[in-house]
């Protein structure tokens, strides 16, 4: 009878195997390498992947050795015939992180250890923002619980009223001015530490945090690096 296959991989599972392929080409080790073991590992306790019909093979070292070999192909330094299995996602990470490894570093780090924060764990399951934040899951959970910070939040808001109003602090749109009662108390809060920086930075100050209007805060989200408060009023202007 033919197994239930598992998931495909996701953007956080192959934004730590290209790490793992930066660090250790597949050409010098195998599937009993012991960092491939522990990717193994680690992608098992990822809390990303709710569904896994063959859970006894999910993400096992043999399908992590053949991840790393999947991105071969994508390798100029590499001259043999690459295989040809794998999916578009491959090529996109590649893309997006191939020419930054110390980046890709330390966004891995901050995957591993906000995968074990409780806080990201079951938040917004299928969300489809995250599975577009070009750091994985993980991250866009981290994002944005810290931007949702409700004492954090709170404070930055009484700031801010205290000058008059809840203004998007780049187009300078007020919810309250547009949408009357319907839209009093209303703005976004965007936290503006990159996610790469997770590891090196202790949870959330209010210094870190911008008012935004809900199209802003998208904007600002969709370009690595993110852009600055400063840059995005320029491009409004
Ligand atoms: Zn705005
Ligand atoms: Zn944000």
């Amino acid at each position: 009878m033919a197994q239930a296959r598992n998931p495909k991989w996701d953007r956080d599972e192959l934004i730590l195997a290209l790490d793992l392929y930066f660090r250790h080409n597949p050409l010098n080790i195998n599937s009993s390498h012991v960092e491939v073991v522990k990717l193994s590992q680690v992608l098992n306790s990822l809390p990303i992947h709710s569904n896994k019909p063959d859970a006894e093979r999910f993400r096992n070292p043999n399908g992590v050795y053949m991840k790393l070999c999947n991105f071969m192909r994508f390798d100029p330094s590499y001259h043999g015939t690459g295989l040809e299995r794998g999916g578009k996602l491959e090529e996109q990470i590649w893309n997006e992180f191939a020419n930054d490894p110390d980046n890709l570093r330390l966004i891995a780090q901050s995957i591993i250890e906000g995968s074990h924060q409780t806080d990201v764990e079951a938040m917004y399951h299928d969300d489809e923002d995250e599975t577009a934040f070009p750091e994985g899951r993980v991250l866009y959970r981290q994002h944005r619980s810290r931007e949702r910070n409700k004492t954090l939040v709170a404070r930055a808001k009484e700031k801010a009223l205290e000058s008059g109003s809840l203004r998007c602090q780049i187009c300078g749109f007020d919810f309250y001015e547009k949408y009357g009662d319907l839209g009093k108390g209303f703005i976004e809060c965007h936290h503006t530490i990159p996610v790469s920086e997770y590891t090196r930075t202790i949870g959330t100050k209010l210094s870190d945090l911008v008012l935004v209007c809900s199209n802003c805060h998208r904007m600002l989200h969709r370009r690595r690096p993110w852009l600055s408060i400063d840059q995005l009023k320029r491009l409004v202007r």
